[in-house]
């Protein structure tokens, strides 16, 4: 018997009945019947990123949300500010080179963070910058970014900010409008628990009127074609259909099970993880400001990352992540993120100790398992109380 238990930080493991939603009948996308889908979508996706503004899905991963976003809002030869603490920092710099923009880049160790004080010394050496371009969670580190307040210096000096939330997304707490975040970017296969496919953006006014006074130079995601589509509650081409008959139902869960309480579920089983990990004397590598996506835990000398989830992925079916760049044997990353319960963490981590133990690791069985059991042991009852308290 052979299960797949992904604790990659995406593609997440998905709910049965979101994958069986996109078995449904196919319907074709310019009838009043996919409207209406796409509106509920639309309306429950405003909600759980906390707009009034447009949100777009684009056909695409991740990435097509991020060119779309660049391509968008700015033209060639413009100057943007792209802090590079990970892969995808750095993404958002290769990305506009490759778009004929002028980037700042800003490099910095993969154990520290964007912050207030590196966004402000960008913006003195690059005045005349039109966008700032972040990362809510840097998926290679874990690091959770100050974007509250980096939009703040944003704001008081007039630059649009760029948030990439595709892994922070729905897990961390990142209200668009209430921190006056001019685009927001993630997609469907991270904290969404949907597969991949879906790139999703949403623009303040401010990056509308960007977009409606730069010329297109991508065709596929432009978003003035997609801007004038959606205001008829559809695609400028092909809708994904299935994925948005996958959307709603996952959407549908999010919202019942509540932004703040999904928040919670990764915070919690972050607390849990990271307990486990320095119980059994490990370090990680974003102890600046770890994020509740996933915890990347440094290996011990001698023992390769890479080999480490190998050996849980082929002959456990447990999927962690390895480093990326320099990190690749450095690192292992376990997400907590998406569908994924209590009891699943507890899993995650005893695997783990496992997979270490194979690799000649002195550590002791149990231990993390035990730290990670009493933390999410207070959430359940803690849960279980708030459950009979409210029946
Ligand atoms: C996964 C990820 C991306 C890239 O997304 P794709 O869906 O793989 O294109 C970009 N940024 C962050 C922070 C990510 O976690």
């Amino acid at each position: 018997m052979r299960k797949h238990h992904l604790f990659t930080p995406g593609p997440t493991m998905v709910p049965a009945d979101v994958a069986l939603a996109g078995a449904r009948d196919m319907i074709h996308h310019r009838t009043d019947e996919f409207r209406s889908l796409y509106e509920k979508c639309h309306s429950q996706l405003q909600e759980l990123l906390g707009t009034k503004q447009p949100v777009l899905t684009l056909l695409g991963s991740g990435t097509a949300a991020m060119e779309a976003a660049i391509g968008g809002i700015l033209s060639p030869g413009e100057r943007m500010i792209a802090f590079n603490g990970g892969k995808f920092g750095e993404r958002w710099a290769k990305i506009g080179r490759t778009l004929g923009c002028e980037v700042h880049e800003v490099i910095y160790e993969w154990s520290d963070y964007t912050s207030v004080d590196k966004l402000e010394q960008a913006l003195e050496e690059c005045p005349d910058a039109v966008a700032v371009f972040v990362q809510l969670s840097e998926t290679s580190s874990g690091i959770a970014n100050p974007v509250k307040e980096l939009a703040e210096i944003c704001r008081e000096h007039d630059k649009l900010i760029v948030v990439d939330g595709i892994s922070g997304f729905p897990a961390m707490p990142c209200p668009m409008d209430e921190w006056g975040l001019d685009v927001m970017v993630t997609a469907s296969q991270k904290g969404m628990m949907m597969p991949p496919g879906l790139g999703i953006i949403a623009l303040s006014k401010r990056a509308q009127a960007r977009v409606e006074q730069t010329p297109a130079r991508i065709f596929y995601n432009d978003l003035k074609a997609q801007l004038k589509a959606h205001a008829k509650s559809n695609h400028a081409w092909t809708s994904g259909v299935s994925l948005h008959q996958q959307l709603s139902v996952a959407l549908d869960e999010l919202l019942r099970e509540g932004l703040d309480a999904v928040h919670r579920r990764s915070h919690i089983q972050g607390e849990a993880v990271r307990g486990a990990a320095r119980a059994l004397g490990f370090k990680l590598l974003n102890e600046k400001r770890p994020g509740d996506v996933l915890t990347p835990v440094l290996m011990p000398e001698g023992v390769r990352g890479s080999e480490v989830a190998k050996y849980c992925r082929a002959n456990w079916g447990i999927y962690f992540a390895a480093g990326q760049g320099d990190y690749t044997d450095k690192i292992v990353r376990i997400g907590h993120l998406g569908y994924q319960d209590h009891f699943e963490t507890i899993m995650a981590v005893a695997a783990f100790e496992m997979a270490m133990k194979h690799f000649g690791a002195d550590i002791e069985l149990g231990k993390g398992v035990k730290v990670a059991q009493e933390i999410l042991m207070a959430d359940l009852e803690a849960q279980a109380k708030r459950t009979a308290a409210s029946s």
